[in-house]
């Protein structure tokens, strides 16, 4: 049998949550974890998170579906107890392993798990209805051509640092769109951006943080001409971590960073970053970077830009055959010349 940690870890919930008893539910095909608060957990409101008293058993017992178990779907279940908030008057009381209101665990606030729980269950139940469906589809018209409307569309104005907000992350877009009005689709997953009729760019979508903060989604390449004029605005930039494309970057300038003066240090990451992306080679950069912080040196800035330097030898030469304008002439009498 494994210790309560092991199961702890497997379904994901810390000490304040008690695992009383595991067991396999035939009816819905799940392995139920018998869970509880640990004792020493005072009663909260779900909602505000104040310490209230108890009111009476709520609902009994109910199920919260948690991660799978490799192929095993997973319930945790418990009391849901409710209080008397001082502010949210008769509330079910907070559980330490799902938020307020919610019907799964705290991993499913991870995206990917809540859509793979979302097919499931829309898959499950459609199985069922599976013959039912079958008999009605003979009846049914075909479907329309287009696809229902499952964006928002929102305006956007480019700020003059190449970027928009909306609903609370920041973006950012090439510099070439500084101070266009942009319509945004904003779907779940991402944010398809149209100039007029034009499309010209997807971006994954981000999240604000669970208590407020603004969320970042943020490409180097599109700032990196503001931070070239303003090289000192890195020091003060609250998405520089999510900047930096590579680890070695981030870890290169926290080095420079010790070694010397904050000036220098921004300097020189704002030329690595441009070397970056100018010369394509984000990549190759980044060995060359991790090899120096492996031996604890500095980037030597000289010999980086020899390396990553333009090959102007390397131009190919280009002849162009030209064809004689009488050649159209056939075009126009349709005798052949
Ligand atoms: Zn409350």
């Amino acid at each position: 049998m494994l210790g309560s940690n092991v199961w702890r870890g497997m379904i994901g919930v810390d000490r304040a949550t008690v695992i009383e008893e595991i067991d396999f539910d035939e009816e819905s095909d799940s392995v139920v974890i018998h869970v509880r608060p640990r004792r020493s957990t005072k009663r909260r409101c779900g909602r505000c998170g104040v310490l209230a008293p108890g009111y009476d058993q709520g609902s009994g017992r109910r199920r919260w579906r948690a991660l799978d178990l490799g192929v095993l779907v997973c319930h945790l279940e418990s009391d849901s107890p409710r209080v008397q908030c001082p502010t949210h008057g008769i509330t079910v009381a907070q559980v330490p392993w799902a938020r307020h209101d919610a019907g799964h665990t705290r991993d499913f606030d991870d995206l990917a798990a809540y859509r793979k729980f979302i097919d499931e269950a829309v898959s499950r139940r459609n199985r069922r209805n599976g013959p039912r469906i079958d008999v009605e589809r003979a009846a049914l018209r075909p479907l329309p051509d287009r696809r229902t409307c499952d964006f928002e569309e929102v305006i956007v104005t480019v700020t003059s640092s190449s970027s928009f907000t909306l609903k609370k992350v920041f973006y950012t877009v090439p510099s070439r769109l500084i101070g266009h009005r942009l319509r945004v689709r904003l779907y779940d997953d991402r944010l398809e951006l149209f100039l007029g009729g034009t499309h010209l760019n997807t971006l994954r979508r981000g999240r604000s943080g669970a208590n407020g903060a603004h969320g970042h989604v943020v490409d180097y390449r599109h700032v990196i001409h503001s931070l070239r004029r303003k090289p000192m605005a890195l020091l003060r930039l609250v998405y520089r971590d999510q900047l930096f494309p590579r680890e070695a970057y981030g870890r290169t300038f926290e080095r420079l960073l010790e070694a010397g003066s904050e000036k220098t240090a921004c300097r020189q990451m704002v030329e690595l970053l441009a070397m970056a992306h100018e010369r394509a080679c984000e990549a190759e950069l980044a060995e060359a970077l991790a090899v120096g912080l492996a031996e604890a040196q500095l980037p030597d800035m000289d010999a980086l830009r020899r390396r990553f330097a333009p090959r102007l030898t390397a131009l190919p030469e280009v002849v162009v055959a030209l064809t004689p304008l009488s050649a159209y002439d056939v075009l126009l009498t349709g005798d052949a010349a």
